[in-house]
């Protein structure tokens, strides 16, 4: 840090603020986590350097001989972890991954069947902005209105009338676990590929705290950095058949060399996540994000689907007369970071919407437990209670950001 300091003050104040904002405040966004220093030290090594394109063995590069042990242990450990019989740790990041497992088995103009990105789905499903609306014909499926769960007899209906080359389970905002057997049947009925997006939850299966989609999909892609606590990136899974269609999908059709200190440090992650302390904490992730759904439903939010099985709850903030854009405002107000979030069937346009987003991978890294969690419901609802600009809201922001500073103090992230 002090070649950085020396070299670039103003990069080095970003990266210490940075570090203070994780240390003073509450993180609560779903997808992010904190990262082990072993982590952060193979993202800030010299295997930045080096330029490996091709795999293990197969580089069209010299020089390689460190970086092809480091991508040939995390290849191993990833098929271990995960049950895997073929693995890729290069996609840059989840949607690279995911953009890859398209070309591995699908043409432009085929039909892929996906989740709605309005209902939990990610923009890589098929939204129109992304190259999965764009070069494919998307299908959506949601959830049904009652129970707010997968609607199942829809996936199927779907799937008959529109016959799709590749069928994707996996979301970005859904609280529940997903019937992969289910998946795979339908898959099967029409003939089509079962690609499993496991971004959110990967790091709750390396835990063995919720059902692998390994067994029943064709191919799992995941992101490194959410519940698996490792550097942000991409990772595929997949059959041994289709080893080969996927390597060459990352490799050469979607990315040119890869980031080896990523691909170093995800071999890392991997080791951290087999240990079995990663299974205590995977297990109190879920029991964390159950106790923090509880809490804020007695503070008059509604948790969409009842609840949650996995490390994230979407709440309905209607009940507050609040939108979920405010309730996020609000909530950074008093040091508390989450994101809004479109709800099922929400009638706000998405950059309000009428929910947030909640997860506790990140507190839970930091040690915290149930009765945390019921002490951050409360201090949450506080916080999207108090209006500001109002004497009184901004007095209440300033006593809650206390009260969290007093939080963060006990469970420091990254103790100095
Ligand atoms: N797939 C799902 C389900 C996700 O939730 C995300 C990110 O949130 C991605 C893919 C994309 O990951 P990345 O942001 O690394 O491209």
């Amino acid at each position: 840090f002090d070649a950085l300091a020396s070299t670039d003050p103003e990069i080095a104040d970003v990266v210490l603020g940075e570090l203070e904002r994780l240390r003073g405040g509450l993180q609560l966004i779903a997808s992010e986590n904190l990262t082990s220093p072993a982590v952060l030290a193979a993202l800030g090594s010299t295997l930045s350097n080096k330029y490996a394109e091709g795999y293990p063995g197969h580089r069209y590069y010299g020089g390689c001989a460190q970086v092809d042990v480091a991508e040939e242990l995390g290849v191993a450990r990833a098929k271990a972890l995960f049950g895997a019989e073929h693995a890729n740790l290069q996609p840059h990041s989840g949607a690279s991954a995911n953009l890859a497992a398209y070309a591995a088995f699908c043409e432009p103009g085929d039909t892929v069947l996906a989740m709605d990105l309005k209902q939990g789905g990610h923009l890589t499903h098929g939204s129109l902005v992304n190259f999965s609306g764009r070069w494919f014909q998307a299908v959506s499926y949601g959830v049904r209105a009652d129970t707010e769960l997968i609607d199942y007899d829809q996936v199927r209906e779907l799937a008959i009338a529109h016959e799709p080359r590749m069928i994707i389970a996996g979301a970005t905002a859904y609280p529940r676990l997903i019937d992969f057997a289910a998946f795979r049947s339908i898959a099967d009925e029409v003939g089509a590929i079962l690609m499993v997006d496991a971004a959110h939850f990967i790091g709750l299966v390396a835990g063995r705290v919720i059902p692998s989609p390994v067994p029943f999909a064709d191919v799992v892609t995941l992101t490194t950095h959410k519940v698996l606590r490792g550097p942000r990136g991409g990772m595929i899974l997949c059959r041994a058949e289709h080893a080969r269609a996927i390597d060459k999908a990352v490799f050469p059709f979607g990315q040119g060399g890869p980031l080896m200190h990523a691909v170093a440090a995800k071999a890392v992650a991997l080791r951290e996540a087999a240990a079995p302390e990663f299974g205590g904490y995977a297990t109190q992730v879920v029991a964390n994000a159950a106790a923090l759904a509880k809490g804020l439903e007695a503070e008059g939010m509604r948790a969409v689907s009842g609840g949650t099985d996995t490390h994230l709850a979407l709440l309905d903030v209607r009940g507050l007369e609040i939108t979920g854009a405010e309730a996020e405002r609000r909530c950074e107000a008093a040091g508390i970071t989450l994101n809004k979030n479109a709800i099922p069937f929400d009638p706000a346009p998405p950059a309000t919407a009428s929910g947030i987003r909640i997860g506790s991978p990140s507190v839970t890294t930091q040690g915290m437990t149930e009765p945390d969690m019921a002490e951050i419901a409360r201090l949450v609802g506080r916080a999207v209670r108090a209006e500001p600009g109002t004497a009184t809201g901004d007095a209440e922001h300033a006593a809650v950001r206390d009260a969290v500073g007093r939080l963060t103090a006990a469970h420091p992230a990254y103790p100095r």
